[in-house]
């Protein structure tokens, strides 16, 4: 029978008691919304091919971006914490052990590395999730014979399947604009059954690779438009200036991640 450690009591309780003591470690962060704590990993040792580790590196640059424009938190695991639960399983002992060790922490919220954020203005609709205590992406019918969570979303995309999403980002940047989150503008778009790390997948490699090329940048043209440059098209790293270069740029980084600002393509 396994375990995950001792099971531990009246946490909440604990919780509540801890952080009432410890006011240098409040659980809002300083615009008053929940610390959220992101987390990630990757395997202890090198992708089978460069190109994995390439991408893995994009991959953990999108989130830095953008939980560097959320003020979220962020922590990169490469280590397996449990004997028994390596590769995929790891991530539950060390969310455990991050929950247990960062109780100013309201939300983990855990990301895989194949997954990339694609509208750099989305932020989760926390009070919805008010009362739960695991949100997870998901159709509620095909769910029904869970027990105990399940605040199950699926009016944004949490997960957005890849396949569908990425030849659609030119056309999604012509008739609308970052904020939205949904089929119209994902919020994160996730490589499923890619696996770039290891060697084989359920998709051919190229057209893992390429897709996520295309996602990396529709994402960074976001970030870059807050310093005025986007990359040349969607499949190149080169960069060019944006047109309108201003000289009020604290108000143009108010308007760059608002929800009527299109980007130009
Ligand atoms: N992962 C990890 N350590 C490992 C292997 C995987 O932290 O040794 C993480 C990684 O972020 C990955 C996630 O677990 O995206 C899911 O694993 P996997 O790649 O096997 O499944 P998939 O992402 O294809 O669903
Ligand atoms: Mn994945």
């Amino acid at each position: 029978n396994y375990t995950l450690g001792p099971s531990i009591t009246r946490w909440n309780a604990k919780r509540r008691q801890w952080l009432s003591q410890n006011p240098g470690f409040p659980s809002r962060d300083a615009r008053g919304n929940p610390r959220i704590l992101l987390v990630t990993g990757s395997s202890p040792g090198p992708c089978d091919n460069p190109a994995g580790d390439h991408y893995l590196l994009k991959s953990t640059k999108n989130k830095i971006d953008y939980c560097r424009l959320h003020g979220i938190e962020i922590v990169h695991n490469m280590v397996h914490l449990d004997r028994e639960l390596s590769g995929y399983w790891s991530k539950l002992p060390l969310l455990r052990r991050l929950m247990l060790s960062h109780p100013e922490v309201e939300w983990v919220w855990w990301m895989d590395s194949d997954a990339l954020f694609t509208d750099m203005g989305f932020e989760i609709p926390l009070s919805r999730y008010e009362g739960s205590n695991l949100v997870i992406h998901g159709y509620p019918e095909l769910l029904n014979k869970q027990r105990s969570w399940v605040y199950v979303e699926n009016q944004y995309y949490l997960h957005g399947f890849w396949a569908g999403l990425v030849d659609k980002y030119e056309e999604m940047m012509e008739k609308h604009h970052p904020g939205l989150g949904d089929e119209r503008w994902p919020f994160i778009t996730h490589f499923v059954g890619c696996k770039p790390c290891g060697s084989y997948g359920d998709y051919p490699v190229e057209q893992c690779l390429t897709g996520m090329e295309r996602a990396f940048n529709f994402a960074d043209n976001q970030v870059l438009r807050l310093y005025g440059f986007r990359h040349r098209s969607l499949t190149n790293p080169k960069v060019k200036p944006v047109a309108n270069r201003t000289a009020s740029p604290l108000l143009n980084k108010e308007a760059s991640l608002k929800m009527d600002a299109k980007i130009e393509t």
